[in-house]
């Protein structure tokens, strides 16, 4: 086994401390990474406070890695010794249903694993994510990172990218399309550049007007403040696609209105409680309503290569792991630009 040192909520209501754990020793296609950084979701804030009632404790959190391969097994093909190398939301799933064989993992019908707050396979060993200094992991679920970018600000990719990405592409987003992003924080920032490298016309639906220079530099043509209604009537019937990232309960409805005839609203923010939806402005536009849960393996590598295509990182607020805890609060507070990572070259 391999000693890691880590952070962990040990509850919903204590802070994260440091946590000493193991991991097992790569099998013959597993790789070893030393995680160099991690990026911290708003997910990993909702697991930490258990704010959805079903975290397992002590909980490492962390779902946006990016290390450096030490070891591989001896069937790796994947990856040497010295390469980088990505670790999203999911570290297994069963590899034979349906979403499996489509390269759906997220979607897997017999339960896939996720990176933390899960159980390995072997129904008993909890995972532990990626606020730690190692992982290891089955080759198939490690992405290649793209040389030409950063690798510190490539790990939220492996979350808030791809989460935006998958919707935007099954919406077939591009040139002629108008995206409406609701909510500019971790998800909504990489949102707005995807759609626009995608050829879009981005307009970003924030709180207030405080976001709207950082929202244009990041690619958005237009940001309309969410809480003025006469803002937002002003846009009523326009939009093809309105990607909803907001992490609270808010109104969805105001932004049905925006959609044109076969518009489509997705949402990948996950409120802690239901929403209200008013059925009546669906069925006479005839609007598509659904959710999306990150992306599969493939799809993932796509948006990767995509990225490095197009130059695309998050733009990231590095910290040390001691940080952590502050850095959750002002994430509560919406005070980040737009994603904490961080370097764990500093654990020590
Ligand atoms: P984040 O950085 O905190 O951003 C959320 C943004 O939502 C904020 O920046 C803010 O934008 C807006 N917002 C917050 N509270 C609001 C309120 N009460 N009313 C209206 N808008 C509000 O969070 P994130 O990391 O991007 O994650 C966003 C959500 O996606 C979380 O719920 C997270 O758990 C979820 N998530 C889902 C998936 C998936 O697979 N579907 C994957 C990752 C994360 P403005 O200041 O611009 O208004
Ligand atoms: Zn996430
Ligand atoms: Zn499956």
């Amino acid at each position: 086994m391999i000693p890691v040192r880590g952070y962990a909520a040990q509850d919903a209501r204590s802070p994260l401390a440091p946590f000493q754990f193991e991991r097992r020793d790569p099998g013959p296609r597993d790789v070893q990474l030393d995680i160099l950084y991690c990026g911290v979701c708003h997910g990993d804030l909702t697991m930490a406070r258990d704010e959805l009632g079903f975290s397992r404790f002590p909980l490492v959190p962390g779902h946006e890695i990016v290390g450096r391969v030490v070891r591989v097994g001896n069937e790796v093909k994947k990856f040497k010794t010295g390469d980088l190398a990505g670790v999203g939301c999911l570290v297994d799933s069963c590899r034979t249903c349906d979403s499996c064989q489509e390269g759906l993992e997220q979607y897997c019908t017999t339960g896939n694993v996720q990176t933390y707050n899960a159980l390995e396979k072997d129904g008993k060993t909890p995972t532990l994510g990626g606020y730690s200094e190692a992982i290891v992991v089955d080759e198939d679920f490690a992405l290649r990172i793209p040389a030409n970018l950063d690798p510190a600000a490539v790990a939220p990719l492996l979350c808030a990218g791809i989460t935006t990405y998958s919707p935007l592409r099954r919406q077939r987003v591009g040139p002629g399309k108008r995206v409406g992003v609701v909510g500019l924080g971790g998800l909504g920032h990489m949102g707005v550049k995807l759609a626009r490298a995608m050829g879009a016309h981005v307009v970003v639906f924030s709180q207030s007007d405080r976001k709207r220079a950082d929202a244009l530099r990041l690619g958005a043509h237009e940001l309309v403040v969410s809480s003025n209604p006469e803002a937002l009537a002003a846009q009523a019937g326009r939009f093809d696609l309105i990607l909803d990232t907001v992490s609270a309960v808010h109104d969805i409805n105001a932004y049905l209105g925006l959609l044109r005839r076969d518009g489509h609203l997705s949402i990948v923010g996950v409120p802690e409680r239901p929403l209200e939806v008013s059925v009546l402005p669906l069925l006479i536009k005839r609007l598509g309503f659904s959710g999306s849960s990150i992306g599969g393996l493939p799809e993932t590598q796509e948006m990767l290569d995509f990225c490095g295509k197009h130059g695309i990182v998050s733009d990231i607020e590095l910290i040390p792991i001691q940080g952590i805890n502050d850095a959750f609060e002002r994430l509560q507070k919406g005070d980040v630009k737009y994603r904490f990572v961080i370097d764990l070259k500093r654990l020590a």
